[in-house]
């Protein structure tokens, strides 16, 4: 089965994603750690990654889709799990374009002022990339991996109000375009991680769900 994660920033997407993957075998790919990924080894591509992600700005189609097509060729026919691609229609048409083509998109729904509270307390594992809420694990270590917790540097209040008026003018319109196809399942994403992914397990028909 192949699995598509879409909503705004942070709405949970990662850390559903790391539920599934304790219960299904499947190839996992997050755009926003690959991409950070990319940053961080200083590259020359990172550089011109880093200029749109600090600001807010979702990075290009044609460059994000040469990382994904890339990795997805590496995968075979092994399930895949894709963790924030697509984030645009040209992205997603692509993708269908490409024959990869999702089983279920998973949509997850949280309104703004429930998004900016948390972005205000996020922080991410400098180890393991796991994210944790300030308000939980306060200032750390990582519960996880015992690693440094950090503030990302997208995280600031402006920049999330960019990257949200981006999902909406950008992503939104997969949620119609998945819902036409007949693969989306929306998700309250308010509700507490385990309740959230009670309802992701139902719709990826999990044991015990
Ligand atoms: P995330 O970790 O999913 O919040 O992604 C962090 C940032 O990476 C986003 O705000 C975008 O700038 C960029 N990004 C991640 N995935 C994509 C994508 N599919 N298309 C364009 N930009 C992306």
């Amino acid at each position: 089965m192949n699995v598509i994660l879409l909503g705004p920033p942070a709405c949970g997407k990662g850390t559903q994603c790391q539920l599934i993957l304790k219960q299904l075998a499947m190839e996992c790919l997050g755009t926003g750690q690959l991409l950070r990924d990319e940053v961080s080894s200083g590259s020359e591509l990172g550089k011109e990654i880093d200029s749109f992600i600090n600001h807010g700005a979702y990075v290009p189609d044609a460059l994000i889709m040469r990382m994904v097509f890339k990795w997805l060729n590496g995968v075979g026919e092994k399930p895949w799990l894709l963790d924030g691609f697509p984030r645009t229609l040209v992205q997603a048409e692509a993708l269908n374009a490409e024959g990869f083509r999702p089983d279920v998109v998973i949509g997850i729904e949280v309104s703004q002022d429930v998004l900016e509270e948390r972005i205000l307390s996020r922080l991410i594992c400098s180890s393991c990339s796991a994210t944790h809420s300030r308000k939980v694990v306060g200032d750390g270590p990582c519960p996880d991996c015992g690693g440094v917790l950090v503030v990302r540097d997208d995280d600031g209040i402006e920049s999330f109000r960019k990257r949200y008026a981006n999902f909406n003018e950008l992503t939104k319109p997969l949620y119609a375009y998945y819902e036409a196809q007949g693969s989306l399942v929306r998700v309250d994403g308010t509700l507490p991680p385990e309740q959230v992914f009670e309802r992701v397990a139902s719709s990826l028909k999990l044991p015990g769900a």
